[in-house]
């Protein structure tokens, strides 16, 4: 998640900005209206945080020349000045939401994540025991610990964890997270999941990846062949 914070109080900008890189946005900051409104161009950021209080270009010519140029990434304005006006003004020039300085910082992350959530721009987070699937980032993380895979082993286990302690064939991975509407008749599949197994249980007690011969695959936090419940 990349945020674009423009922002001329330097002590505010770096209060934001350490504030949400702790909870893991990554945040640029522009000090003055026409430096936020290049780097809102030109960057690909998920939201921008726009103060209307600005030097050179205010928050609003901001807000207005982006939006009539078409750039329509989401834009949360900050205003000091608390005037029904300016929310308005706002609002009908195409920003989602507002927020009156001061404000809670609670309240700043809750306005981002929603406006995240409605844009669809939120990621699906998928969990098994201690692992962890954001398929925004395309971070994969087990207790923790990031785990770096290739694109082809996250989506293999993307789909995986979206079908957890459900058997899945080689057909149905080969069609899938290859593409192919036919068995590629190798044992590319194999391959891969190994290199996935090494990746994610290795060096871990509990093994998530399990192979059910001559049929398939699937990810539990169990070894459903043995029918245990414990
Ligand atoms: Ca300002």
């Amino acid at each position: 998640m990349h945020i674009l914070l423009v922002e001329d109080e330097a002590k505010v900008a770096r209060f934001i900005k350490k504030g949400l890189a702790a909870e893991g946005y990554e945040v640029d900051i522009a000090a003055d209206g026409k430096i936020g409104e290049q780097k809102a161009r030109s960057g690909d950021f998920d939201l921008i945080l726009l103060d209307v209080l600005l030097p050179k270009k205010d928050g609003f010519e901001v807000l207005h020349a982006l939006r009539s140029d078409g750039v329509r990434t989401p834009i949360l304005m900050l205003t000091a000045r608390s005037a029904a006006e300016d929310i308005v003004q706002g609002l009908d020039h195409g920003a989602e939401d507002y927020l009156t300085k001061p404000f809670a910082f609670n309240e700043l992350l809750a306005r981002i994540r929603s406006i995240l959530r409605r844009e669809g721009r939120s990621p699906t987070i998928h969990r098994l025991a201690d692992l962890q699937l954001n398929t925004l980032t395309r971070k994969a993380t087990r207790s923790g610990t990031v785990i770096d895979l290739t694109a082809r082993e996250f989506s293999l286990l993307e789909y995986l964890m979206r079908n957890p302690r459900m058997l899945v064939t080689r057909q149905q991975l080969s069609k899938e997270v290859w593409g192919f509407n036919f068995d590629p008749g190798t044992n590319v599949i194999d391959v891969y999941i190994n290199h996935l197994r090494k990746k994610i249980d290795q060096g871990s007690e509990k093994k998530l990846i399990h192979t059910e011969r001559g049929k398939g695959y699937y990810i539990s936090e169990k070894d459903l062949a043995k029918g245990s419940t414990k």
